[in-house]
């Protein structure tokens, strides 16, 4: 697929490559077992330019198209599916929206200092009670004299804990269904009335912050409302064709990560006196994670074109994000078999990617959302 890319692409892609390769990768287990958010990576992707790839240069972006940010967040994902997972939630999920929807005040109050990478952001629609049905929400924003007062608990929030800004979800109409549904800027470092409740420990992604957050009778001006009220399931939908498509880049790079792993390590590792590579069972395997890797790549770059062209990409980003996600899993399980005994380590890589792909098929809406936006988009 190398060639049919732009050599703009290329080059982004090459500078972000040496960059994981020397910043992240030695760190990338450490991280993890100190269960720690690595700042000072995200500090230095931002002196990079990577912080706001595909939001337009004069709100602070580098003005790439959404090609060039699957390619960025597949090479993190092959070093660090935490440092991939907080930077597309942040990307996708937290800046673009206002790009989209937001007013140019608003944009250049809460976008440019998020493309600039001055601060992470995150984005707040899931809830202790909805999730896959996450238009069933019971946060409220009701109307008190020039603003709105929030309340309710979001769950499962990436960056939450470390974010200079939120978006928020809640309900502004009850009773109105989708309708009913608007969005909202929150400051958590100013904004009274919010907390965050916890931080989770997880099975994987233990660098990437997880939180519980809580708004009590958190008031927040007219002005952090964004764009009508009754929009906000409208811009969730459409947040999440970009936000899936980031999740299959994801899956693809820890997918990438494992599968060299693994290909690594079976042309060193000798039993019965030869390379365990030379045995039919184990190259096989590698043979299938390669051709996986390439096929979700390739329909995961399909969607991120069909997207920059500006076309209707519900069911490319769904059909990516599904198989990119199935892919990272299964490959990295065989990665983790290649390696017999020692893929059960943590001295090895494989684990790592093999318990970071599963959230791959849960987050941005489960496998089994997936399928069900993929049955509704072919009419059935
Ligand atoms: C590490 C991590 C990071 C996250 N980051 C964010 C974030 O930044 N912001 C945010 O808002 N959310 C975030 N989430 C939440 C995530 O998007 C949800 O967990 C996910 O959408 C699933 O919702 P749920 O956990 O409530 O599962 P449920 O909806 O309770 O699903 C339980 C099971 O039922 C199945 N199911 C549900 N409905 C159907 C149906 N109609 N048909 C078939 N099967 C169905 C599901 O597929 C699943 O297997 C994050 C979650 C995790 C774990």
């Amino acid at each position: 697929m190398d060639f049919t890319l732009p050599s703009e692409h290329r080059m982004v892609r090459d500078t972000i490559r040496e960059f994981c390769d020397e910043e992240i990768a030695p760190i990338a287990q450490e991280i993890e077992d100190e269960h720690r958010y690595p700042e000072e990576v995200f500090e230095e992707l931002a002196a990079l330019d990577m912080m706001g790839i595909p939001v337009a240069e004069e709100y602070g972006g580098l003005g790439g198209d959404q090609l060039m940010y699957a390619l960025v967040t597949e090479e993190l994902g092959r070093v660090s599916g935490s440092i991939g997972l907080s930077f597309a939630a942040h990307t996708s999920l937290a800046s673009k929206p206002i790009e989209a929807f937001g007013t140019e005040a608003q944009k250049e109050r809460w976008l440019e200092p998020l493309a600039r990478g001055e601060y992470v952001g995150a984005w707040a629609l899931t809830e202790p009670g909805s999730g896959s049905d996450a238009s069933d929400m019971d946060t409220t924003a009701e109307r008190e004299g020039d603003g709105y007062v929030l309340n309710g608990t979001k769950q499962f929030i990436t960056n939450a804990n470390v974010a200079g800004s939120i978006l928020v979800k809640a309900v502004t109409e009850p009773g109105a269904g989708y309708g009913g549904i608007s969005t909202f800027i929150l400051d958590p470092r100013e904004d009274d009335g919010f907390e965050v409740v916890s931080e989770w420990e997880k099975m994987g992604l233990n660098a990437s912050p997880t939180c519980e957050i809580k708004f009590s009778d958190c008031y927040l001006p007219e002005d952090r409302l964004l764009g009508e009220e009754g929009e906000g399931w409208e811009q969730t939908k459409k947040t999440l064709d970009g936000g899936r498509i980031s999740i299959a880049a994801l899956s693809v790079g820890l997918a990438q990560g494992a599968f060299e792993a693994a290909r690594e390590y079976a042309t060193e590792r000798e039993q019965f006196g030869q390379p365990v590579s030379k045995f039919d069972a184990v190259r096989d395997m590698i043979v299938e994670m390669d051709r996986k890797i390439e096929r979700s790549r390739l329909l995961t770059h399909k969607a991120a074109t069909t997207y920059d062209a500006g076309e209707d990409v519900t069911r490319l980003s769904s059909l990516a994000k599904l198989d990119a996600s199935e892919t990272s899993r299964e490959v990295a399980e065989d990665a983790v078999q290649v390696l017999g005994g020692y893929g059960y380590t943590t001295d090895f890589a494989p684990q790592r990617f093999y318990r970071d792909a599963k959230l791959m098929e849960i987050g941005e809406g489960t496998s089994e959302i997936q399928r069900l936006v993929l049955g509704r988009e072919l009419g059935l």
